[in-house]
């Protein structure tokens, strides 16, 4: 057996977009015996987490909570709102508008998908075409992901509500927040959202496990003409529960609650205004790095336009099968671990190899980023792969600046 590399020992960071670094805080909350799902402080902790979700969400309509992930909440919004053989609509601009769009299919509805491909935001003006077409109003709902992971894009969902507007257009806009929730400024009210979706795992720095639908009055009343919706996935009695055990449809999931009150906690000590603040000056760091080395090498940030760019998530693209080879040092030799190339390549095609992701959502600062950037230098090194110099620096001095 060979020694393991001596730069590997230490504190691992797992920098991939999700599930996130999770706070010591947190774990600790989490770390103790069974409690009592039927009387006790579990009850008035699982009420208290409503108000604070919302607020992380800004809005003050419903939420409804889940045992699952965010496959599970996709599912969900649409079995309170959609019938089978009603129609929806998907701008996809990467994997995971793809994947919402599959499980609209899984649930009868017939999807209709605009496709802007990996590089670019949705489009307004194509998707204000398609819904100027729809004179009868068939499309009920329009399914938008903020930030979709695998390609690191970040969508305009006020733009998007305008455009719906403009039209007169009565689809209910429902937007996918599972990267974007508590990393990059989301406004669900004032941005005229709908429903919105999301899990416990990134920006809100739980393990995986649980998983949120946000709903206003006019979600309500789509849910209320539904001819009928799963007793499971009903988000009505989740979001205004008689009984403790309605909330999830049985057992709680007893050790994330803890788990969740500490992370919110967290979140709304430091202000969800300088979680977002925090976010885009580390995200802007990243990006100060990877345009130094993209001057003199093959790096290349998937998302040119700064304005289009998530601050919780960067894809990256770096020739197959330099992408894998550089994920590969790094964990091997350092203890650092990068996202993978998500949807970016057919599946089979090995070019995939040739992108990665580097996460940076939830609880991360200065230093952890200043260690990742300072990682992927190392490995850039190590491999020979060229690269511009200076890029450690220009990150520095976006800190700096602060
Ligand atoms: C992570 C993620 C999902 C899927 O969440 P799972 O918990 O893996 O089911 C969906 N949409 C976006 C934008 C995501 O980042």
């Amino acid at each position: 057996m060979s020694t393991p590399p001596i730069a590997s020992f230490g504190r691992d960071y797992l920098a991939i977009p999700g599930p996130s670094v999770m706070p010591d805080a947190v774990l600790r909350a989490m770390h103790r015996g069974a409690p009592n799902i039927y009387a006790g402080e579990l009850i008035d902790i699982a009420a208290s987490l409503v108000p604070d979700l919302k607020r992380v969400a800004r809005t003050s309509g419903d939420v409804a909570m889940y045992i699952g992930n965010g496959h599970a909440v996709w599912e969900a919004a649409l079995a309170n709102t959609i019938a089978p053989g009603e129609t929806v609509l998907v701008p996809a601009t990467g994997r995971f508008g793809h994947g919402w769009a599959d499980i609209a299919l899984g649930l009868g509805a017939e999807v209709e998908t605009l496709d802007f491909g990996k590089r670019a935001p949705m489009d307004m003006d194509r998707i204000a075409e398609t819904l100027r077409a729809d004179v009868g109003h068939k499309i009920k709902a329009v399914l938008a992901v903020h930030v979709d992971t695998s390609t690191s894009i970040r969508n305009d969902i006020s733009a998007l509500r305008a455009t719906l507007d403009a039209i007169g257009h009565p689809a209910l806009l429902m937007a996918d927040c599972m990267a974007s929730l508590g990393c990059d400024r989301f406004e669900m009210d004032a941005w005229g959202v709908d429903v919105m979706v999301a899990g416990c795992q990134k920006g809100l720095m739980v393990p995986p496990g649980m998983a949120f639908v946000f709903f206003n009055a006019k979600a309500a009343a789509a849910r209320a003409a539904m001819p009928r919706v799963s007793r499971y996935w009903d988000w009505t009695p989740r979001a205004n529960p008689e009984e403790f055990f309605m909330y999830w449809n049985g057992t709680a999931p007893t050790h994330h609650l803890y788990g969740l009150r500490t992370a919110l906690d967290m979140l709304h000590a430091e202000g969800i205004e300088a979680v977002w603040a925090r976010h885009a000056l580390l995200a802007r760091a990243i990006w100060a790095a990877c345009e130094v080395w993209a001057q003199g090498g093959p790096l290349e940030l998937n998302v040119a336009d700064t304005q289009n760019r998530s601050c919780a998530v960067t894809a990256l693209r770096l020739e197959a099968p330099n992408g894998t080879a550089l994920r590969d040092w790094v964990e091997h030799n350092i203890g650092l671990t990068l996202g993978i190339g998500l949807g970016m390549a057919p599946p089979g095609d090995p070019s995939w190899h040739g992108f990665f992701r580097l996460g940076h959502m939830g609880h991360i600062n200065g230093h952890m980023i200043m260690g990742l950037l300072g990682g992927i230098e190392s490995g850039l090194m190590a491999l020979d792969i060229p690269r511009g110099s200076g890029a450690l620096e220009a990150a520095a001095g976006v800190i700096a600046k602060g």
